[in-house]
């Protein structure tokens, strides 16, 4: 079952708090010299169109990347991520947002690598297309999950492993950790993030329980809601799990997220949390 289209949600407050969290560590890891893998097990199309019938359709980027791409008392942290969007759009009007993979693509250098899966039969063609011309990039239609086998460890020993999964089953909470688990027999020093969405809270304590249980350490846990946990339907709130972050990474979401929390959420209302779920 792949009806999932990111296209309907891209540039939402989900994205904003995930690329947020993804930019920071891939400027962490460019701090040494030495090359690392970018491993993006859920790349999705790479590109939106902002003004397409699917993002119009919802609007949910209206009340994300829209509220704050233009601020000027952008906090220092939001630099790396926000020069990409700009990057995309020249003009004063907000017309593409850039997925994970463009993201990456700008911001990795010429000594690094990316790996990126995706399986949607229509989305597929438009990352590849994306990528044609890139020397850094394999782009395969594969299962994401099974890379976090056959990929790992990189020849270059460090490397960030991107886990986005669309959640449109319910399995995946599952299979993202015994995702992880597999990733972190072969490569227990890579960075793994995981994005998640808080739709029933029951299904995030069960998954980090689970997490929990492997045995991996040092575990830190980002979240922004938008609302209060609730038992209808939606999505309420999303979150990042980081295993090994980069030191700073902690102090860098403390110093950001609550900014964004204000710009993307002016009611007031939801919350933000950065916790350390398991120490080193
Ligand atoms: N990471 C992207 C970003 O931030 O721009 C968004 C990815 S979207 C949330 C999830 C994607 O996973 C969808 O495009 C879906 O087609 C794809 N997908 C679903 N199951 C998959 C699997 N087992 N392996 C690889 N891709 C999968």
């Amino acid at each position: 079952m792949l009806s999932y289209r990111h296209s309907f949600h891209a540039g939402n407050h989900a994205d904003v708090l995930k690329h947020t969290v993804q930019s920071l560590i891939i400027e962490a890891l460019k701090e040494k010299e030495k090359p690392f893998l970018y491993l993006d097990t859920h790349a999705g199309a790479g590109r939106y169109q902002l003004s397409g019938e699917h993002a119009e359709r919802t609007g949910e980027y209206l009340e994300g990347i829209a509220r704050i791409w233009q601020q000027d008392d952008l906090p220092s942290e939001l630099e790396p991520y926000m020069n990409v969007v700009r990057h995309f759009n020249r003009g004063e009007q907000l017309r593409y947002y850039p997925g994970s993979p463009l993201i990456a693509r700008e911001l990795l250098r010429e000594q690094d690598s990316l790996q990126l899966t995706e399986l949607h039969p229509s989305d597929f063609p438009l990352l590849r297309q994306e990528f044609q011309k890139d020397e850094r990039t394999r782009v395969a239609r594969a299962d994401g999950y099974q890379q976090l086998k056959a990929k790992l460890p990189p020849v270059s020993r460090r490397g960030l492993i991107l886990i986005d999964p669309p959640y449109e089953i319910k399995t995946d909470y599952q299979a993202v950790v015994s995702g992880i688990h597999e990733g972190y027999k072969r490569f227990a020093t890579g960075v793994y993030a995981l994005w998640y969405p808080v739709v029933l809270r029951q299904q995030i304590k069960r998954m980090l329980r689970d997490l929990e249980a492997t045995g991996i350490r040092n575990i830190l846990q980002i979240e922004l809601g938008v609302r209060p946990d609730s038992d209808q339907r939606g999505m309420t709130a999303s979150g990042m799990i980081v295993i090994n972050p980069p030191w700073k990474l902690e102090a860098q979401m403390n110093a950001v997220l609550p900014w964004l929390h204000s710009k993307l959420v002016p009611a007031g209302i939801g919350h933000t949390l950065i916790t350390q779920v398991v120490p080193e």
